[in-house]
């Protein structure tokens, strides 16, 4: 997947502080901002574009990723597009130190949450379940979401009543629409149970499965376990990122698993049955005579189990010859033996590179 140019986006150069790129996205934010220019195309995609660029250039790792490898997930990760990390939206940040909660008029989907997840190989090999504590939120029951209490209407406090906020007098006046009533000029109380947040934080065991064959990398999803949506929006979406522990013995390639196998000398030459690790313990395998250092022995279906399938990748064994350390006479009287009955082929061949 490619990515636009994030800080060309927010126009801030490539060498911008953290600081540099919050107030960059708050005044450009404040200005495509789709509840302040309704209905204008446009304008709301300019704004997910300047979301976009924010969360990533906001957060330190993604990027760390994006100018590294022009990629905010990282070398080979997958991102579900569109996907915002928790919070990408959050209109209050935008309008953080402007004073006031602004209004909204529809139902709002909740945020999605992202866990990070740690899993060791066997998790990993034979899937697992995991119970996750999630901070997230529940809609308020006594405003069913609205944030406002059932009362009569008072004067909004932001715009004292006239709807619109700005500067100037006479016929040269300038003003936007006041965001806190939504240019009405009065809002309802806010509800005494959730404080006019609609919605109430709370903390929840999740029960998630984990398939087996998980790739390092992957996100899921969990549905409808993010946070509370408002004024009868949906909830929002869990998402757990997996990363892996990297494994003593077996390092892992898609499905494939690759086990380092140090042979002897006399098993390299003569063929040998050798013992390999398995997932599931111990295989046999046959190492032909005449193996060299770096020949890839595989045992089919012995990898890792594919997800959402019945298929298993292989595990490839890599042969390292060990060179042995001789010490006694004997050995070496053996080999040096071996070398006059064998070496004279190999001898002529360095020859032959050498010119
Ligand atoms: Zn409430
Ligand atoms: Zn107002």
């Amino acid at each position: 997947m490619s990515h636009p140019d994030y800080y060309k986006i927010l126009g801030v150069p490539r060498s911008a502080s953290e600081e540099d790129i919050k107030k960059a996205y708050r005044k450009l934010a404040r200005k495509h901002h789709p509840d302040l220019n309704p209905g204008d195309t446009k304008a709301e995609a300019e704004f997910k574009k300047l979301a976009e660029a924010n969360d990533v250039l906001s957060d330190a790792e993604k990027r760390k990723n994006y100018d590294t490898y022009g990629d905010p997930a990282g070398p080979g990760a997958q991102v579900p597009p569109g996907f915002q990390q928790g919070g990408g939206f959050a209109f209050e940040d935008i309008f953080a130190g402007f004073g006031g909660r602004p209004v909204r008029h529809g139902p709002e989907r909740g945020e999605d949450l992202l866990h990070a997840v740690r899993l060791g190989f066997r998790e990993a090999f034979e899937g697992t379940r995991l119970n996750l504590r999630v901070n997230r939120s529940e809609p308020c029951m006594a405003c069913r979401g609205t944030g406002e209490a059932n009362r009569k209407p008072e004067v909004c406090r932001t715009c004292q009543g006239k709807g619109k906020l700005g500067s100037g007098s006479g016929f040269l006046s300038f003003g936007r629409s006041c965001p806190d009533c939504g240019g009405r000029g009065s809002r309802l109380p806010a509800c005494p149970d959730c404080d006019g947040a609609g919605r109430h934080a709370r903390q929840e065991t999740v029960t998630i499965a984990i398939p087996a064959g998980v790739e390092d990398g992957a996100r899921l999803r969990v549905a409808g376990k993010g946070e509370a949506g408002r004024r009868g929006g949906g909830p929002g979406d869990l998402f757990l990122q997996i990363s892996m522990e990297p494994d003593a013995r077996f390092e892992r390639k898609g499905p494939n698993l690759y086990v380092r196998l140090p042979i002897s000398f006399s098993e390299a030459a003569l063929g040998a049955k050798v013992v390999v690790p398995t997932p599931e313990g111990h295989q046999t395998i046959k190492v032909p005579p005449g193996t060299q250092t770096g020949a890839k022995l595989r045992l089919k279906g012995q990898g890792m189990p594919i997800p959402r399938g019945t298929q298993r990748g292989d595990l490839i064994a890599e042969v390292v010859v060990v060179t042995p350390h001789i010490q006694d006479e004997k050995s070496k009287d053996l080999l040096r033996e071996l070398a006059e009955l064998n070496d004279a082929e190999l001898q002529k061949q360095r020859g032959a590179d050498h010119g």
